[in-house]
């Protein structure tokens, strides 16, 4: 309950005025989100690649539906991109972006917008040797998704997709983007729907991202493993040893602020460990994405609220 609560407000503007007003300290956001500018993040890139972790950056941005917004988030991106080569980071740095931040929203035409802006990302990332992964977004945004997928894979092989258990469809797309060349990151799925297209169990979603994590694993791509449940990581260790996979032939993925210590005992044992680093003012619908996993991080941004 509280969980679609937290989600509905996610997406709620009055909501958002009312907690961004209210201000949580910026020890809170400091936690999960990496700074408000390129820079910023990539500091964190820097600190993370000492420790052997790898990142991926996500611009966190307004999901516009104007051209206007896009062009913003696609040149925040490019900007980013280009910082990163400045500085040395580029190389094997993934950049995660959400097709709706690029224009996928945009009233006719919304797809071909997002799907040039996503393929101007690639371009450059591809130039300066790093990567991009589309997000996985609402349930309704899947086809379109994969759809553009398919269309950047062309011309840019290493495009990454994700895919959420939480969907009923997904084991069977976890087969169809299983092939070789192809990475794909698991997740649980940060967004919720209705009983006919999701598992709304928990059990169940477990249930079905061992399945997938199977599929991933026996399949012929690169598999990034998007969870901090330490079933899932044991299991995703287990798989890749029974299906002799060398440790460079996968890769976990946490996110920043969650479980630092399991990141860093990953990377110690030689594995290749990614995490999900986002970075901007647009903050908001992230950090109550992250609120409604986990009561423990709720409890401490209702705390930062009451302290202020
Ligand atoms: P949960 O079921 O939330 O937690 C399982 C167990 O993990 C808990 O019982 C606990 O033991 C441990 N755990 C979880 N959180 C914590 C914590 N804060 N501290 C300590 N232990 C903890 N979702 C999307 O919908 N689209 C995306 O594109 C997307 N990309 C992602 C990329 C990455 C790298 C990651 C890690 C997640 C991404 N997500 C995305 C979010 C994901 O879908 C889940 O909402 C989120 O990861 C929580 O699920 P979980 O797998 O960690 O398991």
């Amino acid at each position: 309950m509280i969980r679609g609560v937290l989600l509905a407000a996610s997406r709620s503007a009055r909501a958002r005025e009312l907690v961004v007003a209210t201000g949580p300290t910026r020890r809170v956001v400091d936690r999960f989100v990496a700074g408000e500018r390129p820079a910023d993040a990539l500091d964190v890139v820097r600190g993370l690649a000492a420790d052997g972790i790898a990142a991926t950056v996500d611009r966190l941005g307004e999901s516009g539906v104007d051209l206007a917004s896009a062009r913003e988030s696609t040149d925040g991106y490019l900007a980013l991109l280009d910082l990163a080569e400045d500085v040395g980071l580029a190389a094997g740095l993934d950049v995660s972006v959400k097709l709706s931040a690029l224009g996928r929203l945009v009233p006719y035409g919304g797809l071909k917008i997002c799907y040039e802006n996503a393929a101007e990302i690639c371009a450059r990332a591809a130039e300066v040797g790093a990567t991009v992964t589309v997000d996985a977004e609402e349930h309704t945004s899947v086809d379109a998704g994969l759809a553009v997928l398919a269309d950047l894979r062309r011309d840019f092989p290493a495009t990454g997709a994700v895919l959420q258990s939480y969907l009923r469809r997904t084991e069977n797309d976890c087969r169809r983007l299983a092939g070789a060349g192809s990475r794909v990151r698991l997740c649980k799925g940060a967004y919720r729907a209705a009983g006919d297209v999701a598992f709304t169990r928990r059990a169940d979603v477990d249930a079905s991202y061992a399945r997938c994590l199977g599929v991933l694993m026996t399949g012929e791509g690169y598999p990034m493993v998007a969870t901090h449940d330490p079933r899932m990581l044991a299991l995703a260790g287990r798989l890749a040893d029974a299906r002799d996979r060398d440790r460079d032939d996968f890769e976990y993925q946490l996110l920043h602020g969650v479980r630092p210590h399991e990141q860093l005992r990953l990377a110690s044992l030689g594995a290749q460990v990614r995490v999900y680093l986002p970075y901007g003012p647009d903050w908001y619908p992230y950090l109550l994405r992250r609120m409604a996993e986990r009561p423990a991080n709720l409890a401490l941004f209702l705390r930062a609220l009451r302290t202020r």
